[in-house]
């Protein structure tokens, strides 16, 4: 199929392209590189050893995006593009409604001028909120703490609608749990601007030197050890996640909300262990006080994806903190040239 990728340029996007290329997919990359990296799309390029074409613009951008599907014509898209950083969406909610909802909007506009009815889209398990019942299935109720979420959870109502009242359209929205790792060959991985605001890369930059402790945001939850507990899925498993929802939606119309998780869960303890294990350094760290609209617990039922999609996590942790870390000591300044 001929698939656009919005976003492509970024972590999970770039990571994508891989397996997406590797079945033989059509690609182009619609990216403005606010937060992605032309250096990314070059190594995917030397590693599936395929081309593809990259258009720089914004998706609020209609005529960008109407020049990207007037010459490239998609079938589908990938939907990954937008801003992702919680704490950030409190301070600046209008430009994340702004970049996430009215972005994704104009993407729609443009597919429904060109006739393309097929969208994956990346949504998160932030939309469940604080769970009423663990693993989370995709029954469970919706009640997002923070704006970034919230856009989340309107773009998913918006991509119903849109679909409802689309014939022959089809979507699949990914809930993805926590993204980590980086892909085997260590040239591709997690490259974020400044100080990360997410546990892995931040560890990681602690093991390199770069960042000198660690601080845990919370000791006291009702967990096994009382740090927070996430279901980390690596990004490997992530982007087949993607190829698998493309066939999806090649074949079958409606619209699914998926959870993609790897259904175990690891506290941030746990973590800290599994990545000094994995690099053979060590992560100091202290205790500190929890961190605003963080849940205690978050874990997948990740049931829906193995029937309906036909996938399912195949990597653990250790193998997230082992890629990381192959990513992060060989690269430790990421794709350069971004701080
Ligand atoms: P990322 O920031 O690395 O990638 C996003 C890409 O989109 C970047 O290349 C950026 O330049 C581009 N982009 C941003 N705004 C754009 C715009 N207005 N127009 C065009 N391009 C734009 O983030 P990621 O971690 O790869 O996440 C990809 C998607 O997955 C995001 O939608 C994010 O919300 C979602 N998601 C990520 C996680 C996670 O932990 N990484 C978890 C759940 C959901
Ligand atoms: N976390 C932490 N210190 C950090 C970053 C994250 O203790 O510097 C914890 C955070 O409180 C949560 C877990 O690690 O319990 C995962 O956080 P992350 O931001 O990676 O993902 P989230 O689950 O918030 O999307």
């Amino acid at each position: 199929m001929r698939v656009l990728v919005t976003g492509g340029a970024g972590y999970v996007g770039s990571h994508t392209l891989l397996p997406l290329l590797r079945a033989r997919h059509h690609v182009l990359v619609f990216d403005n590189f606010s937060n992605g990296s032309p250096e990314a799309l070059r190594r995917v390029k030397q590693l599936s050893n395929a081309d593809f074409d990259v258009c720089a613009g914004d998706i609020r951008d209609a005529q960008k995006l109407e020049q990207a599907f007037g010459e490239f014509r998609p079938d589908a898209v990938i939907h990954l593009a937008g801003l992702k950083s919680v704490g950030e969406s409190d301070r600046r909610p209008l430009e994340y409604y702004s970049q996430n909802v009215v972005g994704s909007i104009e993407l729609l506009k443009a597919m429904q001028r060109h006739h393309c009815r097929k969208i994956v889209f990346s949504s998160s398990a932030t939309v469940y909120g604080e769970a009423r019942y663990l693993p989370c299935d995709e029954e469970h109720p919706t009640l997002p703490l923070k704006p970034y979420g919230r856009t989340k959870y309107f773009i998913e109502q918006i991509i119903r609608d849109w679909s409802s009242a689309e014939a022959g359209s089809s979507a699949v929205l990914l809930r993805y749990f926590n993204p980590a790792g980086a892909d085997a060959s260590g040239r591709i991985g997690e490259d974020p601007i400044g100080v990360p605001a997410n546990l892995v890369p931040y560890i990681a930059q602690v093991a390199t030197g770069r960042l000198a402790s660690l601080r845990i945001f919370g000791g006291d939850y009702e967990t096994r050890d009382g740090t927070g507990e996430r279901d980390f899925v690596h990004v490997e498993d992530l982007a087949r996640a993607h190829v698998a929802a493309i066939d999806h939606v090649a074949r079958s119309p409606g619209c699914e909300a998926i959870n993609v998780g790897a259904g175990s869960g690891a506290t941030v303890l746990e973590m800290v262990k599994a990545f000094e294990k994995a690099s053979g350094m060590p992560i100091p760290f202290t205790i500190a006080a929890r961190r605003e609209g963080d849940v205690s617990r978050s874990l997948a039922a990740a049931r829906k994806a193995e029937s309906m999609l036909g996938w399912k996590a195949e990597r653990d942790i250790a193998d997230i903190c082992e890629t990381a870390w192959r990513w992060q000591s060989g690269n430790p300044d990421g794709y350069g040239n971004r701080k």
